[in-house]
């Protein structure tokens, strides 16, 4: 398929190496560091209630986080519990009903949903009874149009026989597979043991489901990891050629998570080699076709992912890139994250917290950000670089009602030194990403992020690679 508006990407190491530094990957912005205590249950009830007026029709999408893992992976940065106890998740889904009627309560009509997506944690911890409980919930409250997307997060060491069916009787039709690596000592140095035939026929028997847009999540910098291990990891995974491939940096920071603590820092690969696998995974992709979608994700031109590209379509959510456009996200779960118009909602981050909230017949809200017009200003600059590579200073001065030139004076300064360096150009109006820029899309995006320029934000983000 010939997809001729896709900005092409050119891998340069030295120009990566020179901008690898932290920065957030826009999963929101602004970004959750800056999320803060206070009214946040009023600020998303009054936010529901103004878009049952503004919006009566508009689709929703929800997120339901899972926290439990039966297993710990070492280099894991999620919100999870580590147990073996299934039985703890039927509390959870006790909770999570009373959450789901909770929310239902502020609709007058049942709500529509077109995209679900199940993360985690891992979702598959679910017994497959607990699995059907925890769909017929959540059909029993909202309706799902004809086409929604509904996708899962699998880990196919926990996943139960006939999971994937149901998930599929139930109208889902997308997955995401963790491997992160398939050589065995790197696996054993994460903790994670999952044979390759394993994660082979579970992709497979998903195919088979009618499973679409499924994506493999590997991970570059991890212990004992080689450019001979990635090499080989990337032969196995284009001889199944999943349809999307995320490509995630491995970031060290034990301080903040504790997992990571049991990873020997002699076994991480020195910058050069990490450099040298990234570099290898790209050329490899793009070689046996994939689209460089922007920043660690990769599809098959044929992939919606790649035809939304493409067609300047291409949104980014919490769960990283999407085609749908933007809608109201409602978030059910433990540390899960609503957003309703321009207000940010976010749950407790402690189970306990989250159990005496709900006990107390209240929303388990714990922390939120109203977006000023500020926000949604800038948030919309860096969705388009991000999404689009570009941003039409027409179009956005015709969008937003303001002077470009004036609005973002401080901003253009470092654009002008972004061009410099070969990551963007600005000429005709408009500010475009170069094929050499496009790895490092989330540096050009800093600089319309004014919580970082004025060091208000406090987050360690990971780096670049
Ligand atoms: S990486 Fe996934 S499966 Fe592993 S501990 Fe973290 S959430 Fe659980």
């Amino acid at each position: 398929m010939q997809l001729s508006h896709v900005t092409p990407v050119e891998f340069d190491p030295d120009l990566i190496a020179r901008h690898d530094r932290s920065g957030p990957r826009y999963t929101s912005y602004p970004t959750a560091d800056r999320f803060v205590e206070g009214p946040v249950a009023q600020q998303y009830v009054d936010a529901l209630q103004s878009r049952q007026s503004e919006r009566p029709g508009a689709a929703l999408s929800l997120y339901v986080h899972l926290p439990f893992c039966d297993t710990v992976c070492y280099y894991c940065a999620c919100n999870k519990i580590a147990t073996k106890d299934r039985s703890r998740a039927d509390r959870y889904l006790d909770y999570l009903e009373r959450e789901i009627a909770l929310v239902r309560t502020q609709f007058k009509v049942q709500p529509e949903v077109s995209q679900l997506h199940l993360g985690g944690g891992t979702p598959t911890f679910l017994t497959n009874a607990q699995m059907e409980r925890l769909l017929s919930m959540l059909k029993a409250s909202f309706t799902f149009t004809h086409s929604a997307e509904c996708s899962v997060e699998i880990d196919p060491r926990r996943l139960n026989d006939g999971a994937l069916a149901l998930m599929a009787a139930h109208g889902f039709n997308r997955m995401s597979i963790g491997v992160q690596d398939l050589d065995p000592v790197v696996q054993k140095a994460v903790n994670r043991i999952q044979p390759p035939e394993l994660t082979h026929a579970v992709l497979e028997q998903g195919r088979g489901l009618g499973y679409q847009s499924i994506n493999l999540d590997l991970i570059y910098g991890l212990p004992k990891q080689s450019v001979q291990t990635m090499q080989a990891t990337l032969t196995t995974v284009l001889q199944w050629r999943p349809d999307r491939i995320a490509l995630y940096s491995y970031a060290h920071l034990p301080e903040r998570f504790m997992p990571q603590r049991r990873i020997e820092v002699a076994d991480l690969p020195m910058p050069a080699e990490k450099l040298a696998m990234l570099k290898l995974a790209v050329t490899t992709l793009l070689d046996a076709g994939y689209v460089y979608i922007g920043m660690d994700h990769f599809a098959l031109p044929e992939d919606e992912l790649a035809i939304s590209l493409d067609q300047g379509t291409l949104q980014r959510n919490f769960q990283g890139y999407a085609t749908q456009a933007d809608c109201d996200l409602i978030a059910l779960g433990v540390s899960a994250i609503s957003r309703i118009g321009n207000v940010y909602a976010q749950n407790h981050r402690v189970l306990d917290d989250y159990y005496a909230a709900i006990d107390q017949q209240q929303l388990p809200l714990v922390k939120g950000l109203v977006m000023t017009q500020d926000d949604l200003i800038r948030r919309a600059a860096i969705h388009d670089l991000l999404c689009q590579s570009k941003i039409v200073l027409a179009d956005f001065e015709a969008t937003w009602g303001v002077d470009f030139a004036q609005y973002f004076a401080p901003e253009l300064v470092q654009i002008a030194a972004h061009q410099v360096d070969g990551l963007v150009t600005l000429k005709d109006g408009v500010i475009a990403i170069t094929p050499r820029g496009r790895f490092l899309a989330r540096i050009v995006a800093m600089s319309f992020d004014r919580h970082l320029r004025e060091a208000r934000s406090t987050a360690k983000f990971s780096r670049v690679i």
